[in-house]
């Protein structure tokens, strides 16, 4: 049978974008790709990126103090919201054309519609253009949840906060996971009043318990109000005009909250942020009367190829719900393309991936926790504290951690956790040691660089625990 293209992509964020391109450039495939929001999808748009570069923003309070102590003056004039958004605005822009004209250079046609699956071969977009394809492949992400109570939807989720005109001057953030800690630091250093609220325990659950502890610790003495054990019984919205950061804003500024919290207060918040979690984008897309299988949250079944239970039909990224990281996205962009255009079938690797979150201070780790490792074999633990140079010298309270867990029977570094500065480019090359299946003793015979943070990875000589 003849079809219109070898490969239809619906969903043009990085895993979507990296698959049309490569086929097309790589595999001489005839590519199309529908998107239909904003090309580079959750990464480029409303996550990583915005968040990054959000995150360098909030870092620049703490300069003046810090600059004070080694002998400078720089005069602090204080945050203008407005020109940093501008200027993100700007950067996304830039960012969105660039993903655009990757695909145009490679010959992928695109079509900026939303597309839904008519059958295992053919696709139909909202205009009702209908195209046919040898293979489809879905990566359409996915999309912040709200937790299921009344008035949850007029409170902001992670993508407003990339919208917002102005600032709120309070927020209460709820979730404890990368999402809801990384914009508590960031707002918090922006110069809002933050209060977060986690129904667990602990922050930044499934992490190393000591690296969560000394987070959350460091938070709080940046001045965010994190309560543990605590959830929002309901939410009550307040008129809009009241309380308002700055009132000429359009689009409307966030709406303002008296919340009821489940251990009995009533607070009031200018903003209340849900980050309780994401799901997959599979709604309304036609799997059904493809017969596509999804599991229990949405996500679409896949094997360790992305295959699907239909043949012609795969799914990569976030909207399997399998490791939800842009970076793990691409890689099984790659892999599908080797697998399908190549003759060459490629698992994609789930082990040993280094993640970092951007609380501040920063969470770089690869591999297993000392919690989780200590129940899989007997181990070691060389671990280390200290307060970071830099800061020590400022008199900041900062504290840095380093962790390495270690098998006793093999000696391989079963996982590593950091935290303080830089710790997401420490990761990254001791995620190259430790996925190579490096020992401690490969550690010890590494000359350290002095004096650096990371030379501490090369000097645990004794263990801190052995269990
Ligand atoms: P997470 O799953 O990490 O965290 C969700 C949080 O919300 C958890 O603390 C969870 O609590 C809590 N929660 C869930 N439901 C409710 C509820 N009904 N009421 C109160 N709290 C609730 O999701 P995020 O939204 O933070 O992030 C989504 C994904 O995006 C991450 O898993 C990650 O893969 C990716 N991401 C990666 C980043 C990075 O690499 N730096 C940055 C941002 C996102 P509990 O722990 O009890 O379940």
């Amino acid at each position: 049978m003849n079809f219109d293209y070898d490969l239809f992509v619906i969903g043009g964020g990085s895993g979507g974008v990296r698959a049309a391109r490569i086929a097309a450039q790589e595999a001489q495939a005839k590519v199309a790709i529908a998107e239909m929001s904003r090309y580079g999808g959750t990464c480029v748009i409303r996550g990583c990126v915005p968040k990054k570069l959000m995150v360098f923003a909030s870092s620049f309070s703490r300069v003046p103090n810090e600059a004070d102590a080694y002998g400078w003056d720089l005069a602090a004039r204080g945050f203008n919201w407005a020109h940093f958004s501008d200027k993100l605005g700007s950067e996304l822009d830039r960012l969105e054309s660039v993903y655009c004209s990757f695909l145009q250079n490679a010959g992928v046609q695109s079509f900026n519609e939303r597309a839904t699956i008519i059958d295992p071969h053919t696709v139909e977009l909202d205009s009702g253009k209908r195209f046919t394809a040898s293979y489809i492949l879905i990566a359409t992400g996915g999309h912040p949840q709200r937790p299921d109570i009344p008035n949850a939807d007029l409170a902001l989720v992670s993508d407003d906060l990339f919208k917002l005109n102005c600032l709120p001057k309070t927020i209460l953030i709820v979730g404890g996971g990368y999402i809801a800690c990384e914009f508590a630091g960031i707002l918090n250093g922006l110069g809002v009043r933050v209060t977060q609220f986690y129904r667990g325990s602990q922050i930044l659950r499934g992490f190393d318990l000591e690296a969560r502890e000394l987070i959350a610790d460091q938070m709080k003495g940046a001045g965010v109000e994190l309560h543990l054990e605590t959830n929002v019984k309901s939410l009550e919205p307040k008129t809009i005009s009241e309380n308002l950061s700055d009132q000429t804003a359009i689009p409307p500024p966030p709406t303002p909250f008296k919340v009821m919290t489940t251990s009995g207060d009533e607070l009031e918040f200018e903003a209340v942020l849900f980050a309780t979690g994401r799901s997959p984008n599979t709604a309304m897309m036609g799997l059904e009367k493809a017969g596509v299988e999804r599991g229990q949250r949405g996500e679409i079944k896949v094997d360790a190829f992305s295959q699907t239970n239909i043949p012609s039909i795969f799914a990569i990224g976030d909207v399997t719900n399998r490791v939800n990281l842009t970076p793990v996205a691409i890689r099984e962009a790659m892999a599908f393309v080797e697998t399908v255009f190549k003759s060459n079938p490629t698992a994609v690797d789930h082990q040993l991936i280094p993640s970092a979150v951007f609380t501040q201070p920063e969470l770089g780790t690869i591999g297993l926790s000392e919690e989780v490792a200590q129940q899989q074999e007997k181990i070691e633990v060389y671990a280390t504290s200290f307060a970071p140079m830099r800061s020590a010298f400022a008199d900041q309270p900062d504290r840095a951690m380093m962790k390495l867990v270690v098998s006793q029977s093999t000696r391989k570094v079963l996982g590593c956790t950091i935290v303080g500065p830089a710790a997401a480019e420490i990761i990254q090359l001791a995620g190259v040691a430790i996925k190579m299946g490096a020992t401690k003793e490969d550690f010890d015979r590494t000359v350290a660089v002095h004096p650096t943070m990371a030379e501490e990875m090369v000097t645990m000589r004794f263990p801190t625990r052995i269990a």
